[in-house]
């Protein structure tokens, strides 16, 4: 007789069955920077989609800015939801192309959380004002291996680690599920900041290009169909994840389009100028006065250096968080309002 077999295998046997050859398999995964124990229920990119979902990091995101920064009207994207636009985008062709979806997933959701308050204003602020320069898919590893469960990490597995770590720049030999995370973040915010450049009043549809509605259609909706359609029509059983020439040729002027008209548009960077002065601000306070960190990130200190966490401490924070505490640290009681 057969041993009995936990349902976590059952899976793993299961994706060796209907998974493409150049799929990640789960029981194949290189491992967990610290040994574990084996779930037996989840198969291990499972577990990793349950860690970061529970993580203080994921639960942030949904107060930090996406494009708009503290947008005021309901229906703007922020780093939440553009996260699982991301992540529905890329499971979806991870799917048509029998790629380890759950691998995709972990990738996805969890590829933003090293993210800072304000957007991209806010990136290039702690860039400036750390000394060795600040790139938020170098913080997003560092939420996951260290920040995060008070300085022990998630402990998430190696294939997940690298999907994160690499979803702005790929490496050679990355996953094929990265690469489909790298694609579908792109993918996701060209669609969702030009539907949100709509809702604020900074573009109609008819100023996006004629040559790019004619290939890629016209709204989100169309849109996005027919790029994740092309990807997995191109990809099917290939070791790389590709797109169409034409396609290819219409998203890069479709991201070249909202470079020029909404991410360097005036009013969508209005504040932008400010966020420096108030991070700026936040950071050299603390740098000053560590011992008013809290005690998770103070405990760090030693080992990671001060000028390391008050980064990470500010990284972390989310826009309401930041605001907040620069009123608290600049602005007289009496003259806030809130
Ligand atoms: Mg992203």
């Amino acid at each position: 007789m057969a041993p009995i077999s936990t349902l976590r295998e059952q899976r793993e046997s299961i994706e060796q069955q209907i998974l493409s050859p150049v799929a990640t398999q789960s029981a194949h995964t290189q491992g967990r920077p610290r040994p574990e124990t084996e779930c037996d229920i989840r198969t291990a990119f499972c577990r990793d989609i349950d860690r970061i979902i529970y993580s203080k990091a994921f639960r942030r995101l949904k107060h930090k800015t996406q494009v708009f920064l503290h947008p005021e009207g309901d229906h703007y994207r922020t780093r939440l939801t553009h996260t699982l636009e991301v992540s529905r985008i890329a499971r979806t062709i991870a799917r048509g192309l029998r790629l380890n979806e759950d691998l995709t997933e972990a990738i996805a959701l969890g590829h933003d959380l090293g993210h800072t308050p304000f957007g991209h204003a806010g990136e290039r602020a702690l860039d400036e004002l750390y000394f060795d320069g600040f790139r938020h898919y170098d913080q997003s590893l560092r939420v996951v291996d260290r920040l995060e469960k008070a300085g022990r990490g998630l402990n998430l597995c190696h294939e997940t680690r690298i999907g994160i770590h690499h979803h702005t720049k790929g490496a050679d030999d990355d996953p094929l599920e990265a690469r489909i995370v790298r694609l579908s973040d792109r993918v996701a915010y060209i669609n969702h900041d030009a539907d949100d450049a709509i809702r604020a009043g900074l573009l109609t549809e008819g100023m996006i290009p004629s040559e790019i509605r004619t290939v890629l259609g016209e709204g989100l909706s169309e849109r996005i169909n027919a790029i994740v359609t092309d990807i997995i029509t191109q990809s099917t059983d290939k070791p790389d994840i590709l797109m169409s020439h034409s396609i290819t040729e219409a998203v890069t002027a479709f991201r070249a389009f909202m470079f020029e008209t909404v991410y360097k548009d005036p009013i969508a960077k209005g504040e932008e100028v400010k966020v420096r002065d108030v991070l700026g601000g936040i950071f050299d306070h603390y740098r000053a006065n560590p011992i008013k960190l809290p005690e998770d990130y103070r405990n760090l200190i030693d080992e990671d250096g001060l000028e390391c966490v008050v980064k990470d401490y500010v990284s972390g924070m989310t826009d309401k968080f930041a605001m907040d505490t620069y009123a608290d640290l600049f602005i007289p009681a009496s003259w806030q309002i809130r």
